[in-house]
């Protein structure tokens, strides 16, 4: 495949490639040109171009395209979808969810578009009145990560787009293809060339170009916290806005008087969905002791039932681990947990089928007794180990999740309304769910407190952050001139 730059597909000035591997099988699904920072230079130029066309177009034409979009996108789900699963790994149902999402997205902002109101609001001192309008940023640089790489590149061209803004996206280097796929569609649905353009190639390389680039007014980054204090860093020489949507190490809080068979389905979704790979699985279960036993129990019993294999099998649950390096990093955690005394629920591992040796698969793990030092209670554990710890009562709850740099999402699993709401007060996340495993809605604004990033995606909040505030400060004619110069 290629990279898609003024509405064409394009090849690296160098000419040079890499090969991006399907994580179930370690075989070449196909490969895409390693693009440099002269190829972004051309893209964030197509960008810039095509800016001055995008934004002056009504909002209303702003929405249809989107809605076209929207359109295509679902009109080609089975093949997008499929892409996905042999790129990130992936179970097939979880692709076609996550490209459909990328169209409710779109659709929306297409709806959002055009709706808003502004204010003309006068002066206290009643010499005039002024404006607030809004004004779309330019050209945004869109760095995305290897685990959504479709609905997080909506979560960015759905609002960016309605506001007028055009994109230049690097995607993660091991799953730029269905994002080009879906580049690829956008001419179709009226989206002028160099609106959006992808750029594949190494982040220190593509992404760096992005952040030294005066075009570039805004980074809209997904990834690790890590890279995002480089983000941050890079970003600060032209004064880039800026959304930071970063990792997350998420506690679900079960109460004594939760709905347990509810918090059970909602543990396993939570964690072991896209094989615990997103940003707000359930890193961290905390079970009050009165009903810790019989919930363990019923969780043992429903995680064993998980099958683990190719996403592109029907009968799949979950996919491999997206990357070997990322393998070792969840069995390095959870042999730190058990070198701290962390005891095995459900053991997990390497799998001994043959048909599954080449792939990087990992089954699902639950460990109870776990030391709150150990790393998977600490840091943020990227795969399908899920460690339990037991405590008495809702402070002690609240607290020990509140200890913790990230502050992503949060859930809290209780009948009662009272419970619900002191919680979600005092979690300290961009988002408490109660009753429901995480699932993000185009409509609710999305992001983190702390070091799990700042600004938001998603709902009325994700299209400001597309905006400049402009204000417009009128002086009414006759109504007296109360500033002069020399001021005394
Ligand atoms: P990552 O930080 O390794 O990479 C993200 C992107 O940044 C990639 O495209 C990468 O090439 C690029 N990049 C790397 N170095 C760069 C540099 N110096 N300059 C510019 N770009 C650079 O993240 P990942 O491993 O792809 O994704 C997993 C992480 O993303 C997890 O921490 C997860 O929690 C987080 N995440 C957060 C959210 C959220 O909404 N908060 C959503 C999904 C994932």
């Amino acid at each position: 495949m290629k990279m898609f730059i003024l509405g064409e597909s394009a090849d690296a000035e160098s000419a040079a490639t890499f090969d991006v591997a399907n994580p179930a099988t370690g075989d070449t699904v196909d490969s895409v040109p390693r693009g440099g920072r002269e190829d972004a230079r051309r893209a964030i130029d197509a960008a810039e171009d095509a800016f001055k066309v995008w934004s002056e177009k009504p909002s209303i034409e702003r929405s249809r395209v989107l809605l076209k979009i929207a359109e295509h996108v679902r009109a080609n789900v089975e093949d997008l979808a499929r892409t996905l699963t042999q790129e990130q790994g992936k179970p097939l149902g979880e692709s076609r969810s996550e490209v459909n999402s990328f169209a409710n997205t779109c659709e929306y902002y297409a709806g959002l578009i055009g709706r808003e109101r502004g204010a003309q609001t006068p002066f206290s001192t009643g010499e005039g009145f002024f404006i607030v309008t809004k004004r779309p940023l330019g050209v945004v640089g869109a760095i995305l990560p290897w685990n959504f790489p479709v609905s997080l590149m909506g979560w960015k061209l759905g609002p960016g787009l309605a506001a007028g803004n055009t994109f230049v996206v690097k995607p993660a280097s091991t799953t730029p293809l269905t994002d080009i796929k879906v580049a690829n569609l956008l001419g179709k649905a009226g989206l002028p060339p160099g609106a959006v353009n992808i750029v594949t190639g190494p982040g220190g390389v593509v992404g760096e170009e992005l952040l030294d680039n005066p075009k570039v007014a805004k980074i809209a980054f997904t990834g690790e916290t890590a890279t995002g204090k480089r983000i941050m860093e890079g970003s600060a020489k032209s004064i880039k806005r800026l959304t930071l949507e970063l990792g997350g190490s998420d506690p679900m809080i079960v109460c004594d008087d939760a709905d347990l068979e509810l918090a059970v389905e909602g543990a396993a979704w939570g964690r072991f969905r896209n094989c615990g790979q997103s940003c707000t699985s359930v890193k961290r279960l905390f079970l009050f002791e009165t009903i810790a036993d019989g919930f363990v129990k019923n969780l043992v019993e429903k995680v064993k039932t998980i099958k683990v294999g190719n996403g592109l099998d029907g009968s799949t649950h979950m996919g491999p681990v997206h990357t070997n390096e990322q393998r070792e990093k969840v069995e390095s955690m959870v042999e730190d947990a058990e070198g701290r005394g962390a005891k095995d629920l459900v053991k997990g591992g390497r799998p001994e089928q043959k048909e599954l040796a080449n792939g990087n698969f990992y089954t699902p793990t639950i460990l109870g007794d776990v030391d709150y030092e150990a790393q998977i209670a600490r840091e943020e554990c990227f795969g399908p180990a899920l460690p339990i710890f037991i405590v008495k009562d809702l402070e002690e709850a609240i607290e020990r999740a509140n200890d913790t740099p990230y502050g992503l999402g949060s859930s809290v699993w209780t009948k009662n309304i009272e419970r619900a709401y002191h919680a979600a007060e005092r979690m300290q996340a961009g988002t408490t769910w109660v009753n429901s495993p995480p699932i993000a809605r185009a409509e609710v604004p999305f992001g983190g407190f702390k070091q799990s990033g700042f600004g938001r995606e998603l709902g009325i909040e994700g299209l400001d952050h597309y905006y400049e505030t402009k204000s417009i400060q009128v002086l009414e004619y006759g109504k007296g001139k109360k500033w002069a110069f020399p001021i005394n």
